[in-house]
């Protein structure tokens, strides 16, 4: 799903609508999340000013991941206004292309290549933002202890290859 800059019209956005049958969206959306989503939904605004590009809009996606901890399956949902900003990566004359020393207000600015940019890699980075760095379960005490029961279970086998060299050195 490649929108050429050129093209877009700054008087006017581009509007792009997208749910779970649209496959871009759909396999952006299981990139960011690192999981194939169960409900999508939403929309993404691209404007233009100059080589400038700004994607707002919303999202609305759910899915269901691994606890972190005691890998029970944990649904999570995500519901985000996006408003991301472009702007062309600069390629010295042959050389490799250099991102620019950001200010510290431009710290969300991402990059395109090409003069194109690719709608499903804006998806993807929308949603990586809007997850939680690691996904538990909402339930602690009996999150806690299904990882301690699964500690005890894995331990005389595979445990940590510390005790492992422990294990072999006490015999
Ligand atoms: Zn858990």
């Amino acid at each position: 799903m490649r929108l050429v800059v050129e093209e877009i019209r700054e008087e006017r956005s581009v509007s792009v609508p997208f749910d779970l049958n649209e496959p871009w969206a759909r396999k952006a959306v299981a990139h960011g999340m690192d999981a194939s989503p169960a409900s999508l939904e939403g929309h993404l605004e691209v404007s233009r000013s100059g080589v400038n590009v700004r994607v707002t809009g919303a999202l609305s996606a759910s899915a269901t991941v691994q606890c972190a901890r005691c890998t029970v399956p944990v649904s999570i949902t995500i519901e985000a206004p996006v408003d991301l900003a472009y702007v062309p990566v600069t390629v010295p004359e042959g050389g490799h292309p250099e991102e620019k020393q950001l200010e510290e207000d431009e710290l969300d600015l991402g990059f395109y290549t090409d003069g194109a940019l690719d709608l499903a890699d804006v998806l993807s980075e929308a949603v990586a933002l809007e997850l939680p760095i690691q996904v538990v379960c909402e339930d602690t005490s009996s999150c806690e202890a299904r990882t301690a029961a699964l500690l005890a279970a894995s331990a005389p086998d595979v445990g940590h290859p510390a005790f492992q060299a422990l294990r072999s050195f006490s015999r």
